[in-house]
């Protein structure tokens, strides 16, 4: 670990400034040739309004912190790659249904309150493993997300105009979430398309079915009671992305004041409340396996900003690591602060994340992450006919597994981080639908990896609750 990373010898951590990162080495750092459009773009980026609120941030947090202490569960999801042309009323909606109606299962099944945080309105910057890659029998550069390039062969060169693009396709759609919540679109009073139709295995069906009956009547209950206030009419969707960019982040990164120590009313004589940089491009943003090095850019930036902050981990996370990333990321023990999104891969999950929960249950650090199981990146392989895909017996394999070992460890398993589309994808394997390498052209559209479609991922929400009530 460098001292850097961790703190001086004085035991002050080294002075953060929204620049800080620039003197520290980088990985997945676009080398934009217009250096004159790119300081345009971040000028631009500079004056435009935040995306999102302090005071949503921090509401945020404190849901977090419940999930960290074991009284609430986490769900979030959204595409892989978000493109702007996602920015669209059909695509936003279907997934928003999607979300709810599976955080509705998992309320039945955890019989807790769900924090739901979207993949969306800015997930539009990607890590690449190699800098080309082939398209049409062509070697192009990597498609490197919306926010950077485009994914037709003409447009892969850097563009710094994408990163204003960004910002107004990012508050497009979160405005438009905003908008459907508020207007009813979860509403729980009205009537939900459970679409059981495709499940094959009549016990399967059978099952799902008893949930659904359970969750139509507990509405009708509701109704019944009067208990249908606005609370009900009504949910939170928080949305994240992971904070790649650095040329994006920061232009967004705001001192703002601090709504949990601001007084409720002010007077002249009161001390002026604190300030925070907030990253007001979204209420949570995690960094990346590629990304998580100690003393490299990532790390440097984020343990500047206030907001909830996810990290994953996987196989190549050595268990030390964890500890020095929380204590540089977390110096004040936030409850819920930091999120560690475990993805591993079936074969290996069982063999490498005890390790990590013990490094970090045992340590001051004990009841104040929240653990949550991505179980889809390290399940990625290449099949037959070229396509990158996902088998779902093995998601949910890592994420079964997940939840047995947080059980052994006595720890928490307080929600799932995963890939999805409310669309009629064939992306992944299997499911109750059985998709098959041959099914996989039918309708693959994923620019980046494959994603549980809207079948697949709500019958993952059912074996998730399946767990919890057997
Ligand atoms: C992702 O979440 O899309 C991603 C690239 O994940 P990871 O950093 O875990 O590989
Ligand atoms: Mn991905």
């Amino acid at each position: 670990m460098t001292e850097t990373a961790a703190a001086t010898s004085n035991g002050q951590a080294p002075e953060w400034t929204p620049e800080s990162w620039r003197s520290k080495p980088i990985k997945q750092c676009p080398e934009y040739p217009d250096q004159t459009a790119l300081a345009k773009s971040v000028s631009a980026l500079k004056r435009l309004p935040p995306i999102v609120h302090p005071r949503e941030i921090v509401q945020l947090k404190q849901h977090l912190r419940d999930v960290a202490q074991g009284k609430a569960f986490l769900l979030q999801g959204g595409d892989c790659a978000e493109l702007f042309d996602y920015c669209e009323q059909n695509a936003i909606e279907s997934k928003i249904k999607l979300l709810l109606q599976m955080s509705l299962v998992l309320l039945w099944g955890a019989n807790k309150r769900v924090v739901r945080i979207g993949r969306m309105a800015g997930q539009y910057a990607k890590p690449r493993s190699s800098p080309m890659e082939n398209l049409d029998g062509k070697q192009v550069p990597s498609f490197r997300g919306d926010i950077l390039n485009g994914f037709r062969a003409d447009e892969r060169e850097l563009d710094p105009d994408r990163l204003v693009r960004a910002y107004h396709h990012s508050s497009a759609t979160l405005n438009y979430i905003r908008a459907a919540i508020s207007s009813g679109i979860a509403d729980l009073s009205k009537p939900l398309d459970w679409g059981l139709n495709h499940v094959r295995d009549p016990a399967l069906k059978a099952k799902y079915g008893k949930a659904v009956d359970f969750l139509k009547d507990m509405r009708s209950f509701m109704h019944t009671i009067g208990a249908e206030n606005e609370k009900f009419h009504t949910v939170d969707l928080f949305t994240s992305h992971e904070g790649l960019l650095l040329e994006y982040e920061q232009p967004l990164t705001r001192l703002l004041d601090d709504p949990t120590s601001s007084a409720p009313s002010p007077s002249p004589s009161q001390q002026p409340p604190k300030q925070a940089y907030f990253n007001t491009s979204a209420h949570f943003l995690w960094i990346g396996d590629r990304t998580r090095q100690l003393d490299h850019a990532h790390v440097e930036f984020f343990r500047g900003v206030a907001n909830p902050l996810g990290i994953k981990v996987g196989p190549t996370t050595p268990a030390a690591d964890l500890l020095a990333l929380l204590r540089t990321l977390n110096p004040s023990r936030e409850p819920g602060k930091i999120t560690l999104i475990t993805r591993y891969g079936a074969d290996q999950v069982a063999a490498l994340l005890p390790a990590h929960i013990r490094a970090v249950e045992d340590s001051e650090y004990a009841r104040c992450v929240v653990w949550q199981c991505d179980p889809m990146h390290g399940n990625t392989q290449s099949v037959r006919c070229g396509f990158k895909t996902r088998r779902f017996s093995d998601i949910f394999s890592e994420l079964q597994q997940t939840l047995r070992i947080h059980k052994d460890q006595g720890s928490y398993l307080g929600g799932v981080h995963l890939e999805l589309t409310g669309d009629a994808v064939t992306e992944c394997l299997g499911g109750s639908e059985d998709l098959g390498e041959d099914d996989l052209s039918t309708n693959y559209t994923s620019f980046c990896d494959p994603r549980l479609n809207e079948k697949q991922a709500l019958e993952l929400a059912f074996l998730i609750a399946d767990h919890y009530r057997s």
